[in-house]
């Protein structure tokens, strides 16, 4: 389990206190929730893929400790050194080793949650290798001194005027906001880094036990750079990434493009099946993958919470959130975030130092329409909240407040009681004083309808029975 510290709750209230920043968010989540519908309804037998791969993940999860030692077996076959690591701190120590054999100085990076899970840069940077992340998203939050803000688009918080301004500062470029203009000044800066680079990291989207080899999609030639220039490669993959085989890697390649940017297909697929031969001259002279734990065993082993590992991290949940659409990305204080996050958050934090996470849905269900291996995201939502309430000690209100609510609410006649005396009592109180406490401080209580539900619905059949 993982030892880091959250605080949901104070970067909730500086995320609802940027206007700028929930602009941001939610222009982008929108026109690419927009996308992703366009796409996937032009595609056919998109819910049979969805049932075929949900299928495949559900094989996979349910047999990972026979499909890890296949993938072992063959990868160690190909010449790929396979490493172990239980948690971060055996994964960092396993690479500093590598790093240290190779005399390695520069290091270049593509898109890696998995990394991002264990805080890889700062350690890195710690020990004085230049860590440098490749993907332009995942560079432009680097520079930032920042984390990514969602699982695919790292930097959909910040508008191009941010970016011009973040280059002119720490680039020493003049300013641009122009998109184009930004792109060559970072390419530019980046081709410097690749070309000086010992060794590459990146994650692994899938890896296919069958044959031993994994694979990286992209859309940026990153990754196909990083995998073509520096002499050692490190791939670090968490165990559930596993297909049984290549044979199975078109359903998912199908769902994951048009969920993750609404785009047909991912521009590039690296395939990895070991290091380059002698004879030609490009491609990494030795290859390690770290599988890594870091949690997973333990969340494979609850069987109602175990779906979770499922995820192929498309970031489609994030984009049909409401929770998320209003608060982006920092505010969930953690790697993972949006709908799959909070489902995350606890199993990986435990349900003490996640506790708050569960409860950031609506529990609208929009996230379970679009997971693209039908993750059953709400259910898993509610165990969580079921885990957390169990685990952390209810205060004393809470406790009387639902008491008197299970009570209100199965008993009809105290119910038209209480909400005819709630109707009452609210125009005697002031509005100032309808505020909700916690981080709901910046929000007024609606109140409550002069005219109930029933009277309201008696009054319609009414109408009607009179028409
Ligand atoms: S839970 Fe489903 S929709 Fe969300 S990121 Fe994972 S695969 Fe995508």
């Amino acid at each position: 389990m993982s030892t880091d510290k959250i605080n949901i709750k104070d970067h909730i209230i500086e995320a609802l206190s940027d206007a700028d920043l929930r602009k941001a968010v939610y222009k982008a989540t929108a026109s690419t929730s927009v996308s992703r519908l366009n796409t996937t309804e032009a595609i056919p037998y998109w819910e049979e893929c969805r049932v075929k791969t949900h299928c495949i993940k559900k094989d996979v999860i349910e047999n990972l400790d026979k499909y890890l030692e296949l993938f072992e077996k063959n990868a160690k076959n190909n010449g790929i050194n396979i490493h172990w690591a239980i948690d971060g701190n055996d994964a960092k120590n396993i690479l500093s080793e590598i790093a240290k054999k190779n005399n390695v100085k520069t290091i270049v990076k593509s898109k890696s949650l998995t990394t991002e899970e264990i805080h890889l840069n700062e350690f890195l940077i710690g020990n004085n290798i230049d860590t440098v992340e490749t993907d332009l998203g995942e560079y432009i939050v680097q520079l930032n001194d920042q984390v990514p803000s969602h699982l695919v688009a790292p930097a959909l918080h910040l508008s191009r005027t941010d970016i011009g301004k973040l280059f002119k500062d720490k680039l020493n470029v003049p300013f641009t906001d122009v998109p184009e203009e930004l792109l060559l000044i970072a390419r530019k800066k980046l081709r410097e880094k690749f070309l000086s680079a010992e060794m590459s990291i990146t994650g692994v989207n899938f890896a296919f036990a069958e044959n031993g080899s994994f694979c990286v999609v992209e859309n940026e030639a990153n990754a196909h750079l990083s995998l073509s220039l520096p002499q050692v490669h490190v791939a670090v993959m968490g165990i559930e990434k596993l297909l049984p085989s290549i044979d199975e890697l078109p359903y998912f390649l199908k769902l994951l493009a048009p969920s993750a940017t609404g785009q047909k297909s991912s521009s590039y697929v690296n395939f990895i099946g070991g290091p380059s031969l002698q004879k030609y001259n490009e491609g990494p002279k030795e290859v390690h993958v770290i599988l890594l734990d870091n949690g997973r065993s333990k969340i494979l082993a609850d069987p109602k919470l175990r779906e979770t590992l499922y995820c192929i991290r498309c970031g489609a949940c994030l984009n049909v959130c409401p929770v998320y659409q209003q608060i982006g990305g920092h505010a969930y204080d953690w790697t993972y975030m949006g709908p799959i996050g909070i489902t995350l958050i606890p199993q990986y934090l435990g349900e003490i130092e996640g506790k708050d996470a569960p409860f950031l849905s609506s529990l609208c269900g929009a996230c379970a329409d679009v997971c693209p291996v039908k993750i059953k995201l709400p259910q898993h939502i509610l165990e969580l909240r079921k885990n957390v309430v169990q685990k952390n000690k209810s205060k004393i209100f809470e406790k009387f407040a639902m008491k008197t609510w299970i009570a209100v609410s199965t008993h009809p006649k105290l119910y038209r009681l209480f909400s005819w005396k709630i109707k009452k009592l609210q125009s005697f109180i002031p509005v100032e004083y309808l505020k909700l406490p916690g981080y709901h401080k910046k929000r007024s209580f609606p109140g409550i309808d002069k005219k109930g539900f029933r009277e309201q619905y008696y009054q319609m059949k009414k109408n009607n029975n009179e028409q």
